[in-house]
């Protein structure tokens, strides 16, 4: 039975209802009149439900569907503007006792290296990390109590912390690591992680187990209800996603906002971003094994319903997507993207030999960090290196009543020009600092308060001579 604010995975995420919802925007795709009220109600800002939200999806008519992505852009230039968050993955170990069928870490592939990184190597990865002008990072590990200890995961976030390698910092390390305790997630919490970033994969039960044949992340429950665990355990920004193509689009979207409206309801707050990875070819993993791929078109309807459906999470996209994919679907909603991602173990210091493979995937956008900042800037976006919030405090409901209010964005752009001054000043080519020079003194004058815009004025012109991490 459905019960959205249920603590019970099968009755939040109930099949049944997502089975209904899928049918329900079946049979109304073609209700213009409803497609139409929906729009109305999303128009509010406010969010939808996963049934409505579902009916947007399905719609198949033209017009609307056009309405539908301007709404989306509009909604995310209203809450976002035009900045682009990046951040970086960094990848800790490979070693996974799960047998993801999907993943090429499954504790079976025997080609693939296990590599382990030593403290020692985390902290060059990180100086190469900084010297390429990242400030956020997502930590990636398997899952493997022997190899992977919650205590190699907290020495390693606080050696990240302690390196300040010239004028770089890491000033925010979020982290993608296998569902835990609650214990564990305080432990997260304390040694001052950001976003507990943890995707379902699918959310549907049956597949789940297939997909999962072994190890411990075989526990649906478990694993559904993770994100539950972390905000009792005090980290309340979370970040859900499934991996588009192991399941039917429909069921997976619909689940996907069932369980943000559940986290909403159950924990008083709802996810604090939602990353949309599709399936990608990697080691021992051919994509065309799962029947459920889906192509650009449906990819950028998916981004352009999830802006429209929780206007105040964060997209995130990674380097899976191309360049080209990525250029379509930033303006229909995503606020974050890694650049520069390296998706082996240790990468970011020199490149593997080719006998030599811990990737996790193929990255299908390989280009620089500089040559993606250059690239943001051309179509008009403000690249952003911004930490601000999680420091201020601003997490949690207090940054989500932020959000709805709109007040975050005189933080937002603020910190969007000054953290780019910052690259500009440490790390960009000659050509990039020209064009992002220009956008600075482009941009700037647009800051709404006159005492914000004169402190940005002030502090661009301390970045120049040598200040750092000036934030609002
Ligand atoms: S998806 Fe995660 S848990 Fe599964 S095999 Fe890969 S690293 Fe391990
Ligand atoms: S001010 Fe907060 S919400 Fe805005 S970009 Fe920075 S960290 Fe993100």
């Amino acid at each position: 039975m459905y019960n959205v604010k249920s603590l019970k995975a099968e009755e939040f995420i109930s099949h049944e209802e997502i089975k209904s919802t899928v049918a329900y925007a079946e049979e109304n795709k073609n209700n213009l009149d409803l497609v139409d009220q929906i729009l109305e109600k999303a128009k509010l800002r406010k969010g939808l439900s996963h049934k409505e939200a579902s009916v947007l999806l399905a719609c198949d008519n033209e017009e609307k569907n056009q309405e539908i992505y301007k709404l989306a852009e509009q909604i995310k230039k209203d809450f976002y503007g035009n900045r682009i968050v990046l951040f970086a993955p960094l990848y800790l170990s490979n070693y996974c006792v799960n047998g993801c069928v999907y993943c090429p870490y499954h504790y079976k592939n025997k080609h693939i290296t296990r590599k382990k990184l030593t403290q020692e190597e985390i902290k060059r990865e990180t100086m190469a990390l900084q010297d390429m002008g990242h400030k956020r990072l997502v930590l990636e590990t398997g899952e493997d109590p022997i190899n992977n200890p919650i205590e190699y995961v907290l020495e390693s976030i606080k050696t990240i912390y302690s390196i300040k390698h010239k004028n770089g910092a890491i000033r925010r390390v979020n982290i993608n690591i296998a569902a835990t305790t609650v214990e564990n997630y305080r432990k997260l919490k304390q040694a001052d992680v950001g976003t507990y970033i943890l995707f379902q994969e699918t959310y549907n039960k049956e597949s789940y187990e297939k997909l999962h044949p072994t190890g411990p992340k075989h526990d649906y429950a478990y694993h559904t209800e993770a994100m539950d665990r972390a905000m009792e355990g005090g980290i309340d920004d979370v970040g859900i996603g499934v991996l588009f193509g192991l399941e039917g689009y429909q069921y997976e979207f619909a689940g996907l906002m069932m369980h943000a409206e559940h986290l909403e309801a159950a924990c008083g707050v709802g996810p604090h971003t939602i990353s949309v990875p599709r399936i990608r070819q990697a080691d021992d993993i051919d994509p065309s094994s799962f029947d459920n791929g889906i192509d650009d078109d449906t990819f950028a309807k998916i981004v352009a319903c999830i802006r429209i459906t929780v206007p105040y999470t964060g997209m995130i996209i990674s380097t899976r997507e191309s360049q080209a994919c990525r250029e379509r679907v930033l303006h229909l909603g995503v606020s974050q993207i890694s650049g520069g991602s390296k998706t082996s173990v240790g990468g970011y210091v020199e490149p593997e030999a080719e006998n030599e493979k811990s990737e996790q995937f193929d990255v299908t956008d390989t280009r620089t960090l500089d040559e993606i900042v250059a690239w943001l800037m051309g179509m008009g976006y403000i690249p952003s290196f911004c930490t601000a919030c999680y420091r201020e405090g601003r997490t949690g409901d207090r940054f989500m009543s932020l959000c709805k209010s709109g007040e975050i964005q005189n933080c937002c752009d603020p910190n969007a020009l000054m953290t780019l001054k910052e690259y500009l000043q440490d790390y960009a080519s000659a050509e990039t600092k020209e064009i992002g020079e220009e956008l600075i003194l482009k941009q700037a004058p647009h800051i709404p308060k006159e005492k914000v815009r004169e402190i940005v004025y002030r502090n661009l012109k301390e970045i120049e001579d040598g200040k750092r991490d000036f934030r609002f």
